[in-house]
């Protein structure tokens, strides 16, 4: 067994892993020539310019195709995307939104921002919203539920909906992560009522920034579009609606996306398949050759059966979460960085979200007298606590070489067998 490089001894890898922005890294040509396009013809407006590329309701026409939702609305990120579904949904002042515990500060915010208050749900051994949580943060004030798959791990829908069903309250996909997912054979995002994707560089396909809406639902859609848009209906038509009624305009902002992010965004969109593969394919030969080997080794669970997950990410729960610490320490040195999400920390532990405080008076709208009040507590959501901080994830490129996941593998079971020798990984 050879020595670990952090007691001095040859790391397995010469040099760390590429970058983790699976889409960024495969941007090229193809996005350069369209975006370029845009620009030399003069028009990144997506509604009106001198010589239209159409760019946006390309993307959206191909996402809808792929998705099997009729209608998409690019906007600018992900964030932009919830407070737009929520929008859209009607989700406002007075109202509770339930939200996994395992999530980034963009989903509660975005409730927070169209003035209505998340309520955190525990999560499972997929590290998303756990279904058999849901009855027990749920009251009359709760009017949505956002779930979250995390890191490419698709949430087990078919309950959620189904508990969303008997309350008569709709869900919204947070996707923002796992773009590409699916669930018992359809895509991440278009289960629910309403879906948000992310195109942030981060993430699995991107332009730097970037979002959408996907739904089924005619109505909301209009309001989506309309609350995108400064409460406009432009290119109504399209959509199969003859006249917007005009009467049932509001107030919008502008959350609309640029034609220059349509460009990038259409050719990331027609590469997502074969990113997914390329890192599905990494993420089973690492897993399967670690599972070979360390038998006891647990590993986030896919709660699909089809196993819908996008392999960007290899989750895997260590026993302790001083287990994991060191683990990710040693391997690491190893030149395989490998990390756990947030800190450790469920997001309801985040200074801004426990204190409850925002930039408006009196901390609006967290200050609304509910019927039942919303407190968070240090112990609000035990299975996250425990969870989370114990759950590492090694990231996957889709450019991944063979010579990459050898070295991941014989750097994983270097380090980990040489912990589990010393005790501080479980047998
Ligand atoms: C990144 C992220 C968002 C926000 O995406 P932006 O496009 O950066 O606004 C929302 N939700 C989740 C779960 C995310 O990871």
């Amino acid at each position: 067994m050879s020595k670990l490089a952090i007691d001095g001894g040859t790391p397995a890898r010469s040099k760390p892993l590429p970058p983790n922005y699976p889409g960024a890294v495969v941007l090229g040509q193809e996005e350069a020539d369209f975006a370029s396009k845009v620009i030399m013809s003069q028009s990144p407006f997506r509604y009106y310019s001198p010589d239209p590329q159409y760019a946006v309701e390309q993307l959206e026409n191909r996402m809808s195709a792929d998705l099997g939702v009729p209608y998409t609305l690019g906007v600018t990120s992900a964030t932009a995307a919830l407070v737009v579904s929520l929008k859209a949904l009607g989700i406002g002042y007075g109202d509770k939104v339930i939200v996994p515990a395992n999530t980034f500060l963009a989903t509660p915010g975005a409730v927070v921002c169209c003035n209505a208050v998340p309520v955190f749900c525990d999560v499972d051994e997929s590290l998303n919203l756990d279904p058999k949580a849901l009855e027990q943060v749920y009251d009359d004030e709760v009017k949505a539920i956002i779930a979250v798959p995390i890191l490419g791990n698709p949430v087990d829908m078919d309950p959620i909906m189904a508990f969303a069903r008997s309350k008569d309250i709709p869900v919204i996909e947070d996707v923002a992560q796992s773009c590409g997912a699916t669930y018992k054979g359809q895509p991440a995002g278009s289960i629910g009522t309403i879906g948000a994707f992310s195109f942030q560089m981060n993430k699995i396909i991107t332009a730097g920034e970037g979002g959408a809406v996907v739904t089924r639902d005619v109505k909301l859609f209009e309001r989506a579009v309309r609350y995108h848009d400064q409460g406009l209906m432009r290119h109504h038509t399209r959509y199969g609606i003859d006249s917007p009624d005009d009467q049932f305009a509001f107030v919008g902002q502008n959350y609309r996306m640029s034609d220059i992010t349509g460009a990038v965004m259409v050719e990331q969109w027609k590469k997502l398949p074969s990113i997914v593969a390329a890192m599905r394919q990494c993420h089973d030969l690492i897993r399967d050759a670690v599972a070979e080997k360390f038998p006891e080794i647990q590993f986030r669970h896919c709660p699909d059966p089809d196993a819908g997950y996008i392999g960007s990410n290899l989750g895997i729960i260590m026993p302790t979460k001083e287990a994991t610490a060191q683990f990710n320490k040693a391997i690491g040195a190893e030149n395989i960085g490998m990390h756990i999400l947030y800190a450790g920390l469920p997001a309801y532990r985040t200074p801004a979200i426990y204190n409850q405080r925002t930039a408006d008076k009196d901390n609006f709208p967290f200050n609304y007298p509910f019927r039942k009040p919303v407190v968070y507590s240090d112990d609000l959501c035990p299975r996250a606590i425990d969870l989370i901080p114990r759950t590492t994830y090694l990231p996957i490129s889709p450019v991944l070489t063979e010579q990459d996941v050898e070295e991941i593998i014989g750097g994983f079971i270097k380090v980990y067998a040489a912990l589990r020798d010393r005790q501080l990984i479980g047998q």
